[in-house]
């Protein structure tokens, strides 16, 4: 039997606690934790992210705010957008969605961003820290949302990750990446797949703990699992189902797997639920930071 990982029931758990820890944070004399949020153009699947990410931090008891710029901003725009809400008293959290359009300077605008709001975790100093991290990751790291929360469902799963065999297919700066360095932190021995990786099925059905984050529908097909693995399914792809209307897949063929896996995040209601709660928890330890930092 495959059990079926809660992603949504999980996030909802994490949420309660940001909403305490947020009352707690406010009733000691501190800052109401404020999150502000940079959409550049009008990509159709970013908007619906960023509304999410905003609302989701109100109903956590936070400030959110949308920073809406045009299709035609330019790179010394954003950075500008960027330094005036490093200044902002009222902003703990800041995240630029991604993609930028192409003329920008991604990377410049993700290094502009103060290091201690980078709610994203992709400021080069946070990557460094995570990366060098030796036994223990800080707590008050901000980590990458969607491999934080990928870390947190398989703790639940499977406790101790410790000697554990784990495969993440996919080596982008946003999952892959920032995974493999918290799964070594944990102490699972890793391997990075990617599109160059050969005998790809193969280096799946070694893995005790199987990852995919690779943004092709339905890539890994059940005989790619090994028998009792935990499988997190980070993928979201919009494909055309039987009855002609869209529908979500992931990277795994999910019917596949039943009976295979030993544990399954399905898409959606997975992973995709964490990342926004890891979003809001990231939001409060920044607060919390600098009004420790304040006294
Ligand atoms: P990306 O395009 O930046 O990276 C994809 C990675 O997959 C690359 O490293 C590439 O080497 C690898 N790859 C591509 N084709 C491959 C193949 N045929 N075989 C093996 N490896 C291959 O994507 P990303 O930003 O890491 O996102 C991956 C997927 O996860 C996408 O579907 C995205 O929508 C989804 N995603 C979901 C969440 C969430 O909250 N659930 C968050 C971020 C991304």
């Amino acid at each position: 039997m495959t059990r079926i990982i809660d992603g949504k029931a999980a996030a909802g758990r994490l949420r309660d606690k940001v909403v305490r820890e947020v009352q707690d944070l406010v009733a000691a004399g501190g800052p109401v934790p404020g999150l502000a949020v940079v959409l550049v153009g009008r990509h159709p699947a970013s908007l619906a992210y960023v509304g999410t990410k905003t609302k989701m931090a109100e109903a956590a008891g936070m400030a959110g705010r949308l920073i809406e710029l045009p299709d035609t901003t330019g790179t010394e725009e954003v950075l500008a957008t960027v330094a005036a809400l490093n200044e902002d008293q009222g902003v703990h959290g800041i995240l630029v969605q991604l993609p930028l359009p192409d003329r920008i300077d991604a990377a410049r605008v993700l290094g502009a961003i103060d290091p201690a709001k980078d709610v994203d975790g992709f400021h080069p100093l946070n990557v460094g820290r995570l990366f060098s991290a030796s036994g223990r990751i800080p707590s008050d790291l901000l980590l990458p949302c969607t491999p934080k929360g990928c870390m947190i469902l398989l703790e639940e799963a499977l406790g101790d990750l410790g000697g554990r065999h784990a495969v993440v297919v996919g080596r982008s700066n946003i999952v892959g990446k920032p995974l493999a360095a918290l799964l070594l932190a944990a102490n699972c021995t890793v391997t990075i797949a990617h599109s160059r990786s050969r005998d790809l099925s193969g280096l799946c059905r070694g893995a005790e703990i199987l990852v995919a984050a690779v943004g092709r529908p339905e890539l890994v097909r059940g005989d790619w699992i090994g028998h009792g693995a935990t499988v997190l399914d980070v993928g979201i792809n919009r494909v055309a189902g039987e009855d002609g209307k869209s529908k979500l897949v992931g990277d795994v063929a999910f019917a596949e797997a039943q009976g295979r896996a030993g544990a399954i995040t399905p898409v959606p209601g997975g992973v995709g639920p964490m990342t926004v709660a890891c979003l809001l928890d990231n939001t409060l330890i920044a607060a919390r930071a600098r009004h420790r930092r304040q006294g």
